[in-house]
């Protein structure tokens, strides 16, 4: 399998060139030139391991790394221990355990590794694939990243330990929640650097932008990123929707709709590669936040990117986003895979613009693709917590929330509909509280881990602090 880019720069590259790397040079997003076709398969992979699944799954998008070492390294990746945090720990060899709260209305546990948000899903998996691909090419990478919570964990555990990896992660200083802090900077590991940006997320983000920017820095240290445009979680993330399947299903010809709370696109993404490869899905429903850029473009077909001042700060804050840096992937196809047509749409967007795609020749394709949408506010958030802990017993975090608010209007009469559980409750306390009136559920291997020592270096917003923090450790 070969990747090209969204925007039809460059020669068709293998897996394990692009792995290591974000942007395609053309400023693109990497795609696989075609998508593989499994429907004949569905019997055969219904009833597989998670991590046999995951291999039947990345062995068609991967055929540059051998099969018996691929093999060795979905193994070692999707264990029981690893994704031990279930509501059940009987479940947890499921490694993605399905709940049903009604007859066809189920949740499907994503959040029960080690940071207990989706990201674990692909993030555990690239912490292997890098260590691999860097052990058999000799080299070494410095990952640098920006994290507003959910994804630099993530990073970090996946990336702890690992040979010839280094992360500097910067996070807004005192931003995070205590949980999602503690998380962080606990971690003792020697290749792990956390650092607290005197600012906002924004100021972070900024700094990772000016470093990466400046080449030769970023050639002599070898700076990488792990953000959630890399094609590798994308990928990683398409098994879920096949074991979702399985587990919602009693035969291959049996429809499903997932829903998705969604930000950068990157999860729902995953659904539609693997609607694309013939499992069926007959709805892909994506749910925002107050910031519904992406409910705005499935509802009147207009991609409009907000300005960060018009972002707002909510209570699914891994969901505030003011574009969605995943989106060019399902535009690519819904246009035809024409990189000239996304080219020319993108010049508006990266100008600050928008587009539309409501009247023109791709308006008849957009129902197609299965997608339909709709967005929740922090009253419809506290209302679900409510609602859902009422009548299941189910302790649900906020982004798990926004997703049941829309699936319950999204729901099709004998249509079982999956609802994708992207993170546990205990990481968003102060939302739980204010709904519930109690504290979160957590797991027992989380108690007093705000208590632990913390390893953080606080800097300025400036880039030259942050660059300095990575000399003198490499
Ligand atoms: C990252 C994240 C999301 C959004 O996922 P995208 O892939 O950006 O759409 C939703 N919920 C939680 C808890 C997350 O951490």
């Amino acid at each position: 399998m070969k990747y090209i880019s969204t925007r039809g720069g460059g020669e068709p590259q293998e897996f394990c060139d692009i792995l290591l790397g974000g942007l395609a040079p053309d400023g693109g997003l990497y795609l696989p030139e075609s998508y593989p076709q499994v429907a004949a398969q569905l019997d055969e992979w219904r009833g597989l391991s998670y991590a046999e699944l995951a291999f039947r799954i990345l062995s068609l998008f991967i055929t540059d790394i051998p099969a018996a070492d691929l093999k060795a390294i979905c193994d070692k990746t999707y264990t029981a221990q690893t994704y031990r945090w279930s509501r059940d720990p009987a479940k947890a060899r499921d490694i993605v355990p399905l709940t049903s709260m009604e007859p066809g209305f189920h949740l499907l546990e994503l959040s029960n590794g080690p940071t207990l948000a989706f990201k674990d899903m692909a993030m555990q998996l690239l912490g292997n694939l890098f260590e691999y691909v860097l052990d058999q090419r000799g080299e070494t990478i410095n990952i640098l990243g920006a994290t507003s919570g959910d994804t630099g964990s993530a990073a970090e555990y996946a990336m702890r330990g690992k040979r010839n990896v280094r992360v500097f992660m910067l996070s807004p200083d005192g931003r995070m929640s205590a949980f999602q802090r503690a998380q962080m900077y606990s971690l003792q590991d020697a290749n792990i650097f956390n650092i607290a940006v005197r600012g906002m997320f924004d100021d972070a983000q900024d700094i990772v932008k000016a470093v990466s920017n400046d080449a030769a820095f970023k050639a002599k240290y070898k700076i990488g990123a792990v953000n959630s445009i890399n094609w590798a979680r994308v990928m990683a993330q398409v098994v879920y929707y096949f074991k979702g399947y399985f587990e919602a299903t009693k035969s291959s010809d049996q429809e499903v709709a997932f829903c998705v709370p969604s930000g950068n696109f990157g999860n729902i993404c995953a659904g539609h590669v693997a609607r694309m490869m013939g499992l069926p899905i007959a709805r892909l429903v994506l749910a925002t936040n107050e910031n519904n850029v992406l409910d705005e473009f499935f509802r009147t077909g207009v991609y409009r990117p907000r300005t960060t001042a018009e972002t707002q700060v909510t209570s699914s804050p891994s969901m505030d986003i003011s574009k969605a840096s995943n989106f060019e992937r399902f535009i690519f196809d819904l246009v035809g895979r024409d990189p000239v047509v996304v080219r020319q749409l993108w010049r508006e967007v990266d100008a600050g613009g928008s587009f539309s795609v409501a009247d023109g020749p791709f308006a008849a394709r957009l129902p197609v693709y299965g997608f339909v949408s709709g967005c929740s506010t922090h009253a419809d958030r506290l209302a679900t917590i409510r609602d859902v802990w009422a009548w299941y017993g189910l302790m649900i975090d906020t982004h798990t929330a926004d997703g049941i608010k829309v699936a319950r209007e999204q729901r099709v009469a004998q249509l079982p509909m999956i609802v994708l559980e992207t993170a546990q409750a205990v990481k968003f306390g102060e939302t739980i509280r204010e709904a519930l009136g109690r504290d979160p559920v957590r797991p027992a291997g989380f108690d007093g881990i705000e208590n632990l020592p913390q390893r953080v270096e606080v800097v300025d917003a400036a880039v030259d602090q942050v660059k300095g923090i990575i000399v003198r450790h490499c």
